[in-house]
């Protein structure tokens, strides 16, 4: 079942869960994420980017993301679990209404390294036309960088991240400011934690009494953290008890497809049907991690 992203995240910040939005960059990731959601009876987000099916395709190529959303909705149609799709990180109004017209129930508008004025008005107005067709709005304060630019810089052509290395962290005084101001569903923070790998694999200290602050300034709001691939399980497990309601994460599955792969190669010398054995492990770290952020059985 398909729906709008604020509908599973207010059950979330209610019940003191969060959900994974594992990265869905191809077809194998999605079904990858749903069966392990129907395993666990579990929601899911499929947090979709952009450029995603393949690197060499362009950010702007509408029709990729059409037929990618348009994927993403047939897998949420056709499974009894809550599913939202969301659009990640675009920082423009032009890019969110393209998200929407594909089909997402869900777009994250980040205009993060703008000043907060700037921020405010351009979450405003994808608000604005997002409620209007019925799909939630996730906005970013404080900034969340690259935990390491140089392997960022290897993996991906993703412009949006390059000159972003450094974060800002989130202000509680703020938030509250902003959600009053703009009207967004729920807010990525910024405590921490980093997009990627962190550098030289060390688990990032996470500001839990920020959190607790920011929790204190938006009780209604669910909040999200980015970057949740090598935080540290204790780390995300507790984030989830204290009002995280949503944790992207990419480069934790990701390494589980290709140690499942690696895995089967070192034992064998070759792997039959790699694509298979790929989406099997990432969706082993998918299932790792749902029960860690204690979402199992919370589908309804
Ligand atoms: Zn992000």
């Amino acid at each position: 079942m398909l729906y709008p992203m604020s509908e599973l995240l207010s059950r979330a910040l209610k019940e003191r869960y969060c959900i994974i939005a594992p990265s869905i960059r191809d077809e194998s990731c999605m079904r990858a994420a749903i069966e392990a959601a129907e395993e666990l009876n579990s929601p899911m987000i499929l947090n979709c980017m952009f450029p995603s099916w393949d690197y060499d395709w362009d950010q702007g190529d509408s029709e990729a993301i059409r037929f990618q959303v348009a994927l993403a909705r047939e897998y949420a149609l056709r499974t009894h679990i809550p599913v939202a799709i969301n659009r990640d990180h675009t920082p423009t109004f032009e890019g969110c209404m393209q998200a929407i017209a594909a089909g997402v129930t869900s777009v994250m508008i980040d205009c993060s390294t703008l000043p907060f004025a700037e921020n405010v008005q351009h979450v405003k107005e994808v608000v604005i036309a997002a409620h209007a067709a019925g799909v939630s709005v996730e906005a970013e304060l404080g900034h969340v960088g690259i935990g390491d630019v140089q392997d960022h810089s290897e993996t991906t052509n993703d412009k949006d991240f390059e000159l972003e290395a450094n974060s800002v962290l989130t202000d509680p005084a703020e938030l509250h400011e902003f959600i009053q101001l703009t009207g967004a569903d729920c807010v990525a923070v910024s405590i921490g934690n980093a997009h990627g790998p962190y550098a030289k694999k060390i688990i990032p200290h996470i500001d839990f009494d920020r959190l607790s602050a920011l929790r204190k300034a938006a009780p209604e709001t669910p909040l999200v953290l980015h970057g949740g691939s090598g935080t540290g399980d204790e780390n995300i497990a507790k984030a989830a008890k204290m009002g995280i309601c949503k944790i992207n994460v990419g480069t934790d599955v990701e390494a589980g497809a290709w140690k499942a792969i690696v895995e089967i190669y070192q034992a064998k010398g070759r792997v039959t049907n790699p694509f298979s054995v790929a989406r099997k492990g990432y969706k082993a770290e998918i299932i790792r991690q749902i029960k860690l952020l204690g979402s199992e059985n919370k589908a309804w």
